[in-house]
Formats: C-alpha cells, structure tokens, sequence
C-alpha cells in the first residue's frame, strides 16, 4: 500500500477488509514507513503479536486474519543523506528527530532485522556507496535464484526439525533449541549488558537458528548469535543517542 492509504483501508472497515487482512499468509511492505499515518503504525502492532486484526464496528467487534511477514523501508531522514559519504545532511537535527520519532520505541522494536543500506552508485553495477555495506553489496549482489534455493533449503531443514518456521517459534519449542556453549555465555551476556528484553532475546535466537540453517549448522553457535545480535543494531547514529534503545 502506499504511504497515503487511509487507515480504514490499511486496517479494514465495515467496506471490507485491509491491507493487513490481503497481506494474510504473504508479505506486507510498506516503503516510506515514517511516512505513513500514525493509526495505521500502531495497528500494526496487534497483527504482528497475534496474527489477527480486531475491528470495532456498530454491531460489535471483528476478528479478522492478518498474518504476514512485513517487510518496511525508511529513509535516514526526510532529505535521505544522512550517513552518506558524499553528501551531507541538509535537515536540522530537530527535523531528524521528529521524522524518526514518528515510529514508535514497540513498534520498532517488533522489527527482527534491521539493515542500513548505502545510496547505490550510478552506473547498475549493483555497487553500493557506502562502505560499511556488507561486501555482497559492494562487489555484486548474488542472483536472486541462487538466494531462493539457499533459502527454501534453510526452511525445509527447519520445518523438518520443528514442524513450524523459526518465525513461528516460541515458548518451549524456543527454548529447547540446541545452542552451543558460546552462544549461550553470549546471550547471557547480552542479557545482563543491554536492555534487550525477553521479547528482544527471543527474536535474536529465532534469527540466530535461521542464520544456523542457512549455514546448514547443526546447533546455533557463536558466531550466528554475534550475527543477529548485529541485526538489532540502531539504524542511524548520531545526535538523538541515548534517546532509544535498541
Ligand atoms: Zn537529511
């Protein structure tokens, strides 16, 4: 959907159901996140628990399935350049921070993955301008095909141990995952050492056992939880630090 739908038609009315609702069992990307309403946002928060949509009409409430992986793109800041190499930042910090502000600490936070993507060059080499990107992105990017096949084989090796995809995984089914001893002391630590919540330690094991898969690793270790862990990284860095935890 685009950043202007209203937030009857992102969430659903009495006309039928929303873009939350069609995204069932599929993939919901919003581009522009900050851009869209702010009701829209936070009913976001409800499906991303529990897979439903609750809508209150005349005659009573409304369950409705929405179940789907989203997927969100955002700029660092309305003129898009900050943290870019070759050009500078032209928005004031105040205006950073209100357009970052208007996603909120939860919603943030139900968002597994957080990638910064570098400004791509001119010419459509697949290059990226920015040097911290990772080295996939600088040198050529891997043909998607060959990304699907890692990927379909990463979720067959799941579903074939646990029944469900990691994404799926909670509770004791979670907690019985096979992690090797330097993933558990560096979980430990994480927990003790920042303020990343039982929600926050849950997706980053969710993650780290993808990342195992893909790697075709039999038990999670060390270096797949360093890995996720990286994943929950701030996206920006800058003037607002010590204004949310990521
Ligand atoms: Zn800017």
């Amino acid at each position: 959907p685009h950043h202007g739908s209203s937030t009857a038609g992102i969430v659903g009315s009495v006309r039928g159901p929303g873009e939350l609702s069609l995204a069932h069992r599929g993939l919901l990307f919003l581009d522009e996140l900050p851009e869209f309403d702010r009701r829209s946002l936070e009913a976001l928060r409800q499906p991303l628990e529990g897979g439903v949509v609750i809508l209150s009409m005349a005659r009573g409430r409304v369950a409705l399935p929405a179940r789907f992986q989203l997927v969100a793109a955002m700029n660092p800041c309305p003129c898009g350049f900050d943290g870019d190499p070759d050009r500078p930042c032209g928005c004031h910090p105040s205006d950073r921070r209100r357009y970052r502000g208007r996603l909120s600490g939860p919603l943030l936070d139900r968002f597994e993955v957080r990638v910064t993507m570098g400004r791509r060059d001119g010419a459509d080499d697949g290059r990226v301008a920015d040097a911290d990107a990772p080295r996939s992105a600088r040198v050529g990017a891997e043909p998607s095909a060959a990304v699907a096949t890692r990927v379909a084989r990463a979720r067959a090796i799941a579903l074939r141990r646990q029944r469900v995809p990691n994404a799926a995984l909670a509770g004791p089914a979670l907690a019985s995952l096979a992690l090797d001893a330097d993933a558990r002391d560096l979980l430990a630590a994480a927990r003790q050492r920042t303020a990343i919540g039982e929600r926050g330690v849950d997706q980053v094991v969710r993650v780290a056992r993808t990342i195992a898969d893909l790697a075709g690793a039999e038990a999670v270790m060390g270096d797949h939880l360093v890995e996720a862990l990286a994943f929950r990284a701030r996206p920006w860095h800058d003037d607002d630090h010590g204004e949310r935890a990521w």
